[in-house]
């Protein structure tokens, strides 16, 4: 299993994921997780990554695939993988088609998470993220057991600097200009699959399992 989650910012991609990782067990590559950890390291890598990300831009296309080449060629498990938040430009795309090649790996499935603006502003404003084990909450719509507390390893809760609400208007700004493209780039390859993503976190996860060919129809 291969598959790209595609969808705006708080669009739910990393929700789903963690549903998947957790019960498929499928390798996990988000490169938003990867930045952000080596932006709270002190390396030259993460020094350039923070100042992209904190402006709510994209950080340059040959870092970020680099990164994911890397991550591509340690894989084991017959190369099954979750790709979130990668490829987020057409010369993103283009590199992974490349790497996949170069691997002997195709795509699987392309699941692009529909959600309009006003309803990913209500997302990320009040989203929060674990400091530890980046696992995600939403103050009113996936609240944590204990306020500010991660259910799953104890970590602190915050709120990540490019949620608050300048940069959030900025993310949707070089997610349309950007990323957007990368829809008819996949329905031209018949890989794209298109979900309401406005739907409940559960009933969005069931309609992927359905797509992904993991549910058998009742
Ligand atoms: P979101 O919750 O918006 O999906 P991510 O955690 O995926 O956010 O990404 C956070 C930031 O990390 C992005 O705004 C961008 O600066 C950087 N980033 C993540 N993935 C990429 C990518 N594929 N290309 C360029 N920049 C990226
Ligand atoms: P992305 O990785 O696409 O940026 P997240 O998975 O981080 O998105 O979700 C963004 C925010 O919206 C989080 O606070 C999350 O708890 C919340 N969220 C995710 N899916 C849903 C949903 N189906 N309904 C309501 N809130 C959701
Ligand atoms: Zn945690």
């Amino acid at each position: 299993m291969r598959i790209i989650l595609l969808g705006p910012p708080g669009a739910g991609k990393g929700t789903q994921a963690a549903r998947l990782v957790e019960k498929y067990g499928l390798p996990y590559i988000s490169t938003g997780d990867i930045l952000r950890a080596a932006r709270n390291s002190d390396t030259e890598l993460g020094r350039k990554a923070k100042e992209y990300m904190d402006r709510g831009e994209l950080v340059p296309d040959e870092v970020v695939i680099g990164l994911v080449r890397e991550r591509l060629s340690r894989l084991r498990q017959r190369g099954s993988f979750i790709l979130d938040g990668f490829p987020r430009t057409v010369a993103q795309a283009k590199a992974l088609d490349e790497i996949l090649a170069e691997l002997g790996m195709a795509l699987d499935r392309v699941i692009d998470l529909e959600v309009d603006p006003p309803a990913l502003v209500r997302r990320l404003s009040r989203r929060r993220t674990c400091r530890v084990c980046g696992a995600v909450y939403h103050l009113d719509y996936n609240p944590p057991q204990q306020p500010g507390v991660c259910d799953s390893c104890g970590g602190e809760l915050y709120q990540r600097p490019d949620d608050q609400e300048a940069t959030i208007q900025r993310r949707l700004q070089v997610y349309f200009e950007q990323t957007r493209p990368l829809e008819e780039y996949y329905e031209r390859r018949r890989l794209l699959t298109r979900i309401d993503g406005e739907a409940s976190i559960d009933e969005v996860e069931l309609a992927i399992e359905t797509v992904l060919g993991l549910k058998e129809q009742e």
